[in-house]
């Protein structure tokens, strides 16, 4: 053995106490290779812990619709596309790790692309999908992503936070659900980037396009103490979702499918009412559609299952503010319980609510901060009046043309019902 040879791993020279054995480039000691091997024997009960529970567990089709159905309200048609997307996903992956080896059929990925007005519930299916799966998420938002290299989150950051998200169990995190959302903006980012070069656009396609491909990223994880493991992640098996509002898709397709609908004058309000279904939308739907906001066709073709969502109306809004589990009106009742405090609107005060969001154009997304001014107020007196036992919001409360009614005693509470 050369005598100035060394471990390639620790760096420990080669003595008699510690002999090495070489390899075409390099060589080990005998503590370095225990060490591998407690690392490697971790990596094969990781990946197994991450399937353990899932024989015969997976949630049917059916059974994951009827559990979205009890946090989404209305996207019938995009939550069944989804549940079919997400239980063919795990069954393969289930079936894969288990299968004979030489079996030839392999299924290959079906990563999921929704397209839908902001605030309409893209997030929300992602995030409870994941949930009823029980397998780590996380969020990335398109716009805010660059190549390596440059300034902002490189596309690797999400494969970190997927880590984080594992609580570091590597083999979990391989098996977990990606969403990005705003995919219709990449493009438009780099048009108006000051910087000559593409710093977002086609290039983060590109990147993206590796690890929704499936290639092994190297990572830093910080240990606990203090000092940085490189660990390997393969995200061949990760469910990529995106999603984007792909503002004028609709209008562009329906504009194919029904020619004249954008002329003017007497046909126009006439054709205002040929609406698409988001089924027919689907149907219709071309890659060349979804090239026109900037999306590569390599990107486009990664993304075959496409989920679509309608605009929330006024009714949907109205149950959305009180029929899910964690609806926001029993978010209020329940804060308002804590003063001992029943809180009740009015069905009149709730349709006002859901009118203003609509105004707003912001989908669900403007209930809440609606329904923080409307409370506000009320909010602010009620922790020093313990006498109050009751509020109840109408639609004037709401329009800022009243105040929220506060019930100071039983006899003001058979009065204000009598009314
Ligand atoms: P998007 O991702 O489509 O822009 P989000 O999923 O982030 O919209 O929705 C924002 C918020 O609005 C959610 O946290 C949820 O409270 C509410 N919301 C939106 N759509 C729905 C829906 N269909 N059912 C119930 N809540 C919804």
């Amino acid at each position: 053995m050369n005598k100035q040879a060394h471990c390639s791993f620790c760096g420990i020279k080669a003595s008699t106490n510690s002999p090495l054995i070489a390899g075409t480039e390099g060589y080990i000691c005998e503590s370095c290779v225990n060490l591998a091997n407690k690392v490697v024997a971790n990596w094969v009960r990781q990946r197994a812990t991450a399937t353990k529970d899932w024989h015969n567990n997976l949630p049917t089709p059916s059974a994951m619709k009827a559990w979205l159905d009890n946090y989404v309200i209305g996207q019938d048609f995009a939550k069944e596309i989804l549940s079919v997307a997400v239980h063919n996903h795990y069954k393969r992956l289930y079936h894969e790790r288990s299968a004979d080896k030489d079996d030839q059929i392999e299924i290959s990925k079906s990563n999921v692309l929704m397209i839908g007005p902001s605030g309409t519930g893209k997030t929300l299916l992602a995030t409870t999908l994941a949930k009823i799966v029980g397998v780590p998420f996380a969020i990335a938002d398109a716009t805010t992503l660059t190549q390596a290299g440059y300034v902002g989150d490189d596309v690797e950051s999400i494969l970190v936070r997927l880590l984080d998200v594992a609580q570091g169990n590597v083999g979990r995190a391989e098996w977990g659900i990606i969403y990005i959302d705003e995919i219709d903006k990449l493009a438009r980012v780099s048009e108006s980037a000051t910087v000559s070069r593409d710093v977002s656009g086609e290039g983060v396609q590109q990147a993206l396009l590796k690890l929704v491909e499936g290639t092994s990223v190297k990572l830093l994880q910080k240990g606990r103490k203090r000092e940085n493991n490189t660990v390997m992640m393969d995200t061949s098996n990760i469910l990529f979702i995106v999603g984007g509002a792909f503002t004028g898709l609709e209008e562009h397709v329906t504009k194919r499918v029904i020619p004249g609908r954008s002329e003017i004058g007497f046909q126009a309000p006439l054709l205002e009412t040929q609406k698409l279904s988001a089924e027919r939308i689907l149907a219709e739907t071309q890659p060349d559609d979804l090239r026109r906001f900037g999306l590569i066709p390599e990107f486009i073709g990664r993304f075959p299952i496409i989920a679509i969502l309608e605009e929330l109306d006024e009714a949907a809004l109205v149950r959305i503010l009180t029929e899910p589990r964690n609806a926001l009106v029993r978010q209020y009742q329940k804060l308002f319980s804590y003063e001992n405090v029943e809180l009740e609107f009015t069905p009149e005060a709730l349709t006002a609510i859901a009118a203003k969001a609509l105004e707003r154009g912001t989908g669900a997304r403007g209930l809440r901060s609606i329904q923080e001014q409307v409370l506000r107020r009320c909010m602010f007196e009620l922790p020093s009046r313990q006498e109050v036992i009751r509020c109840i919001v109408d639609e004037e409360a709401v329009n800022g043309t009243g105040e929220i009614q506060l019930i100071e005693s039983e006899e003001d509470d058979i009065e204000a019902n009598a009314n």
